[in-house]
């Protein structure tokens, strides 16, 4: 059994800065974080053994006073407003390509009141309220191509993407839109923006040439982590022995024994850009003890 991380996965640079900003700012006293720093558990808990506290919306809107930090996938303008009204010191780890997303969505809906934007994303997402909140939440959001129901083709759309989803399925979606014979015709505009963060989309491939250099995959990831859902799939469409576990203690001799995983199997650990690399190395070591205790 040949155990080996794939160097391409962990955290992206926009969750790397945010992580090494709460870091810095947890050594300068009491800190907050407005929702989980990572979509990963046990990074959540490690940030938390340092002191870091996180906190939902309701509770932010109650605190005054204190420092709160904002994590990479960004915010709605209304949070700046509570931290404004409540006297907060908001430490800004938003990823910076988020940013410039959130500036785009904001400067189209000024732009034109009358066209739909439509963001292509997970309802919910803390990325997509950040997004909606750009344009009053009014904003559309489609996650897949089967709710295009949800747009009116009588109106011009403007369509962005939430920067972990699939380019793949996101062409889609500008295909099916292009087809409508009112954008067709030239009776409403039409205008796409492939905004997805090419720090996610750039791993695709070179994470599907991983799972199939390799017998076994372990893909290692959060289970709110919508990056890992997405990475794991591609992983699966390649290589069936694909597997997703969320820590490494369901690594066991049992696991290996019911996923028929045998001494003479490659392995690949891979994971999110949410997934910390302690995690991966943690999965690593946990085979090997089962390989030499075999
Ligand atoms: S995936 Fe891209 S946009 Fe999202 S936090 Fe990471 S670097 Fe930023």
């Amino acid at each position: 059994m040949q155990i080996k991380i794939d160097s391409d996965s962990g955290f992206c640079f926009g969750v790397t800065g945010a992580i090494k900003k709460a870091e810095e700012e947890l050594k300068k006293g009491e800190l907050y974080c407005l929702g989980d720093i990572v979509h990963n558990g046990l990074e959540v808990e490690r940030l938390s053994r340092l002191g870091l506290q996180t906190i939902n919306y309701e509770e932010f809107a109650q605190l005054h006073n204190v420092r709160v930090l904002l994590r990479a996938h960004g915010e709605p303008p209304a949070t700046y407003l509570t931290a404004k009204q409540n006297d907060i010191d908001i430490i800004d780890a938003s990823c910076p390509v988020v940013k410039r997303l959130q500036e785009r969505i904001r400067k189209a809906y000024l732009a034109n009141t009358n066209a739909q934007i439509v963001l292509f994303g997970k309802p919910g997402h803390a990325e997509v309220i950040g997004l909606q909140g750009q344009t009053d939440n009014t904003a559309i959001v489609i996650e897949k191509i089967e709710e295009r129901e949800k747009i009116d083709f009588e109106k011009d759309i403007y369509l962005f993407s939430q920067t972990t989803k699939s380019v793949e399925q996101f062409m889609s979606l500008v295909h099916l839109i292009s087809e409508q014979p009112n954008v067709k015709s030239g009776k409403i505009h039409f205008l796409w923006h492939d905004t997805i963060c090419r720090n996610v989309a750039g791993r695709v491939n070179k994470l599907k040439q991983f799972a199939k250099e390799n017998d076994v995959i372990v893909f290692v990831g959060g289970n709110k982590s919508s990056n890992a859902k997405v990475l794991f799939d591609n992983c699966l469409q390649v290589n069936p022995r694909s597997y997703f576990v969320a820590d490494y203690d369901v690594l066991t001799a049992e696991w290996l024994q019911e996923n028929n995983i045998s001494l003479t199997d490659t392995i690949g650990i891979c994971g999110a850009t949410s997934t910390p690399h302690w995690l991966m190395e943690k999965c690593k070591e946990r085979l090997e003890n089962i390989k030499e205790t075999k």
